[in-house]
């Protein structure tokens, strides 16, 4: 029933060149793609500023932008818990079946690995510039980000206004720690 489904689960905060990559890459083993927008009840933080809604727009406008076939993957929101041991679960119920998952992070890794589903951790595209963290670090400081992300998401961080709620985010958390 699982068949040849796999689950990629990331923040996404945005998406990035890197999640293409990875998501064009694992295609090439699975039939079907599940990918899962982590904390996706989170936003409006310096590290999480994008709505769980926002990022989902992001990945199916870039998708489309790099003609992936939309009958290969699903795109589904994952709210974090507070309990670690029982996140595979709440994952599970809310995902198709699936048998083997892709991640870089260590603790999904060691989550799923302890109830004995495969874990690969994809190879990593170009690390230093595709990642969230210089994404965001450039858009705060207005340095050259677009580069990093695909166009349809440039267009949708500019449409929802995302450069300014960043640089506003950044000034709120400064005003609050003097
Ligand atoms: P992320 O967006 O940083 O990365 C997602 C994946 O994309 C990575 O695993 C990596 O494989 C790939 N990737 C990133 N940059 C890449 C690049 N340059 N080249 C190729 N691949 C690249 O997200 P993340 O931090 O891995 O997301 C994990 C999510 O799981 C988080 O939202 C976290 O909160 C959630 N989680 C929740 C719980 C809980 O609720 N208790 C427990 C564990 C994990």
């Amino acid at each position: 029933m699982n068949g040849n489904r796999g689950l990629l689960i990331g923040r996404m905060q945005p998406v990035h060149k890197g999640h293409i990559s990875v998501i064009l890459d694992t295609l090439k083993e699975v039939d079907e793609l599940i990918i899962g927008i982590g904390s996706a009840e989170k936003s409006h933080t310096n590290s999480n500023p994008f709505t769980g809604g926002e990022r989902i727009l992001m990945l199916t406008k870039a998708l489309r932008e790099y003609n992936i076939d939309t009958s290969r993957y699903y795109i589904i929101p994952l709210e974090d818990i507070a309990c670690n041991s029982l996140w595979v679960g709440h994952v599970k119920m809310l995902t198709p079946p699936f048998s083997k998952v892709y991640s870089g992070n260590s603790l999904v890794q060691q989550l799923f690995e302890e109830v004995n589903i495969p874990v690969t951790q994809p190879v990593l595209f170009n690390r230093t510039e595709y990642s969230g963290t210089e994404v965001r670090k450039r858009i705060l400081n207005n340095e050259n980000w677009e580069d990093l992300v695909p166009q349809s998401v440039v267009k949708v961080i500019k449409d929802i206004k995302g450069v300014e709620r960043i640089q506003k985010l950044n000034k709120k958390e400064i005003s609050e720690l003097v």
